[in-house]
């Protein structure tokens, strides 16, 4: 009975484009608190996995609003809430103006005239004081813009849904230089990607990765997929099943940005992942902030008592480095060490940079 009960209620929200709800804020979020409630206690329950995300759009009355203005509003919204996987997203005008025909053309323009680049920035173990790995961060020297950084135009790429052109773009990228590198016979060291949450939700996610990897040869321990808790969140189990296919095939998983999010600390358990990234707006107050410094400590040693590899990100001062290295930290990524640099650059700077010593009977290629 209960069994039957799921499929009534997924179908049920899987068929229903909308479930219209009027009344005040306050019995709107009950209502999505109680049916949240209600689908994961199913899934407890019946000890199944469900995915079933309902999706919401709240659009609010204001003087002189007709009933079709406000409907239309929150039915904007709610598509908002599909595209992002956020639950629920209130309306308001941005969502009119946030994707313009022609950002959309301008970034498939980009794509096809290549002008997104790579750039790399090395991450320093502060056990072997070497390079250990590094970050793919994008770029986009734009023809008609000038050069722009992530920040500048990853929130228009996904409100136009071309993250995934981007981000694959940049996989295949990583995955050429790494094998241009090995047949020059450079130092290779593992690149750590970015993911946008939208991936997770690709069925062919794993297999696009695998055929771009084994496209070029490149071994499966150079490459390190980042994500974000929000990613790992969303869809906790679909999320965890994906992870867990990419372990096996032998890439490792970092979790970006940790702390941020509404972090729970138990999901650490579950999440099959072999790396906490602590976010740079901690690091950023480390020195100043008592507070602070005690929440890093305290992440530094819930990862390690997890056996996973902690990196601190963003870390541009030598104070900075001073506390970290006390706090028993692994791995640091920031300004201190390297800002993320173009290709070449960055093969010359493995090759040759102040802050590792190569032993005389050393060799790394
Ligand atoms: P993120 O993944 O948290 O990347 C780290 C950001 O911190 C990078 O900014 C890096 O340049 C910056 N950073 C590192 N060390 C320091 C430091 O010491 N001081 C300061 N002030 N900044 C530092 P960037 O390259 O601008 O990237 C911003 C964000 O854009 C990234 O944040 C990531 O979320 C996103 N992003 C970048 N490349 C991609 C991509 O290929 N795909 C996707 N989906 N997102 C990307
Ligand atoms: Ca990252
Ligand atoms: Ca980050």
């Amino acid at each position: 009975v209960a069994k039957s009960a799921v499929a009534i209620i997924s179908e049920l929200i899987a068929s229903a484009s909308s479930i219209l709800v009027l009344g005040t804020e306050e019995r709107i979020r009950n209502m999505l608190e109680e049916l949240e409630l209600k689908i994961y206690q199913i899934a407890k329950d019946n000890e199944i996995r469900l995915f079933v995300q309902p999706y919401f759009g709240i659009a609010e009355f204001k003087k002189g609003d007709s009933f079709e203005e406000v409907f239309e509003q929150a039915s904007l919204a709610k598509i908002q809430s599909e595209r992002n996987f956020e639950p629920v997203t209130y309306y308001d005008e941005s969502l009119i103006t946030g994707t313009k025909l022609s950002d959309t053309e301008d970034i498939m323009e980009g794509i096809k005239n290549k002008e997104f680049e790579v750039y790399y920035q090395p991450k320093f173990s502060l056990n072997t004081k070497q390079f250990i790995s590094s970050e793919a961060l994008v770029r986009w020297n734009s023809s008609k813009y000038g050069f722009l950084n992530p920040s500048q135009f990853i929130d228009k790429v996904e409100k136009a849904g071309l993250i995934h052109e981007i981000d694959m773009y940049v996989f295949n990228r990583v995955c050429e230089d790494i094998n241009d590198a090995n047949r020059r016979g450079r130092r290779l060291i593992p690149v750590s990607i970015n993911f946008s949450m939208y991936e997770f939700y690709s069925p062919t996610f794993v297999d696009d990765i695998l055929k771009c990897v084994d496209g070029h040869n490149v071994p499966h321990n150079l490459i390190e997929i980042e994500i974000t808790e929000t990613t790992s969140q969303s869809n906790p189990f679909l999320c965890i099943s994906i992870m867990k296919q990419i372990k096996e095939k032998g890439f490792r998983i970092l979790m970006d940005d940790f702390g941020t999010g509404y972090s729970n600390f138990s999901n650490l358990r579950k999440v099959p992942i072999d790396c906490l990234k602590i976010d740079k707006s901690f690091i950023d107050d480390i020195v100043e902030d008592k507070k602070t410094r005690e929440i890093v400590r305290f992440l530094i040693e819930l990862g390690k008592n997890n056996e996973l590899e902690v990196i601190a990100e963003g870390v541009d001062k030598a104070e900075q480095v001073d506390i970290l290295r006390r706090f028993k930290l692994d791995t640091i990524q920031g300004y201190y060490y390297s800002k993320p640099l173009p290709k070449k650059d960055y093969e010359d700077f493995l090759i040759s940079n102040k802050f590792e010593k190569k032993g005389e009977d050393e060799e790394w290629f």
